[in-house]
């Protein structure tokens, strides 16, 4: 399906609602029969028809067959976050006794529903270096039924050969998740290299003005439909039409803000490594990143996020760059307007910080729709405040 049809015209039929162009917000919990045989087949199958705004509703059903057919998948559901969509993902295909094997470093509430949640209903989790294949099949057991993967992972990037693991799952009949975030179907298909559920949190770059969260699941027909009728109408966790008519708006300029977000990107990348404060930039299209030739076969872009490394003997160093940035903010999430920094050190105690340790001393940073000279000025301006410490 062509981008330009999905993105402007699909699953939208304009003759229901007055011809206007955009979609009304269906802000209904219930919907009215006239029959009660109507009645009677809506509640043998709520995937069918309207009945209760948990389920279906018109507005979020425009927005899930976009995102599914941009996923290039059979078909899509739509939650009120990025976490709830791991939640179900991962919750409807393991029992009691079953095993996963997740990359490490997965995005943290991926890796709190592992560590906490799961372990009291007996599942456990292997957790390998995702950038060698065969670590996965080492890790494989009897009992495994997920394999979790995130590609490029949110903050150093490491990927996973995602066609070669789709295919090593497939014969051992374990389902594969990947979180596809960083790139968003516009850049990377997992779909398309064999990976059976494909999410992302769409408060990123789908959503992209920073004022809605939201999450995307897409998979099979058969699988989508098994999660609709367990895991997205028990928890509840399905998106609310105004957030759904939202992402739709999201949705129409969506490659033109990745467009321009990855122009600067290059040119915010290009002033980094040849500063001389930065020690390092890490960005998976770079000639300089290790998994270069994986990335180039499968992403067709990279995105707005950058991690980099500035020589710094103690936080303070990293805390006056921070704070003395004028424009980007300071804040967790990415993928709207604004550029975003966010250090490390943030994470840690100021006590625990190691300046030997490269990955403390790592700052991320999140290039919005600001001009490419606009960042960089304020860059400059961090780097000038901690020039003026020493
Ligand atoms: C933000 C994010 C999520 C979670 O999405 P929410 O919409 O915040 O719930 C999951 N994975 C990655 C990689 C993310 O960056």
């Amino acid at each position: 399906m062509d981008l330009s049809y999905i993105l402007n015209e699909f699953a939208e039929d304009r003759d229901q609602y007055y011809r206007a162009v955009a979609p009304p917000i269906v802000q209904a919990s219930n919907f009215a029969f006239a029959k009660v045989d109507d009645l009677r087949k809506a509640f043998e199958n709520e995937y069918s028809t309207w009945l209760y705004s948990r389920g279906l509703n018109p507005t979020v059903e425009i927005l899930r067959k976009k995102l599914g057919a941009l996923d290039g998948a059979e078909d899509c559901l739509v939650f009120n976050s990025g976490a709830a969509a791991i939640f179900a993902a991962v919750l409807a295909n393991v029992k009691s006794g079953d095993h996963i094997v997740s990359v490490k470093e997965p995005y943290s509430w991926a890796q709190r529903m592992f560590e906490v949640i799961l372990p009291r209903f007996n599942v456990t989790v292997t957790y390998v270096d995702g950038t060698v294949v065969e670590n996965f099949e080492q890790a494989i057991r009897p009992n495994t039924t997920v394999i979790y993967l995130e590609s490029p992972n949110s903050w150093f990037f490491q990927l996973q050969d995602l066609e070669a693991i789709a295919a090593i799952a497939k014969r051992k009949n374990i389902v594969t998740i990947c979180d596809n975030s960083y790139c968003s179907p516009i850049y990377q298909k997992p779909v398309q290299m064999g990976i059976d559920l494909v999410l992302q949190s769409a408060t990123k770059y789908i959503g992209g003005h920073s004022d809605t969260v939201a999450g995307v699941l897409s998979g099979s027909r058969a699988m989508i439909e098994r999660i609709f009728n367990s895991e997205y109408m028990n928890i509840g966790s399905g998106i609310q039409p105004f957030n759904a008519w939202l992402l739709i708006r999201g949705l129409r300029t969506l490659p033109a803000r990745l467009e321009k977000i990855t122009k600067t990107t290059g040119e915010v990348i290009r002033f980094l490594q040849q500063h001389p404060r930065v020690e390092k930039v890490i960005f998976p299209l770079d000639p300089s990143f290790p998994q270069y030739e994986l990335a180039k076969k499968q992403m067709t872009g990279g995105c707005g996020l950058v991690t980099f490394m500035i020589r710094a003997a103690e936080s303070a160093t990293i805390e006056t760059f921070c704070e003395s940035l004028k424009h980007i903010l300071m804040a967790v999430s990415w993928g709207g307007h604004e550029s975003l920094i966010l250090p490390k050190c943030a994470g840690m105690r100021p006590d625990a910080f190691d300046p030997a340790n490269e990955g403390h001393r790592s700052l991320r940073l999140y290039i919005g729709l600001e001009e490419p000279a606009y960042i960089i000025g304020d860059l400059e301006a961090g780097f000038a405040a901690i020039e003026a410490l020493s």
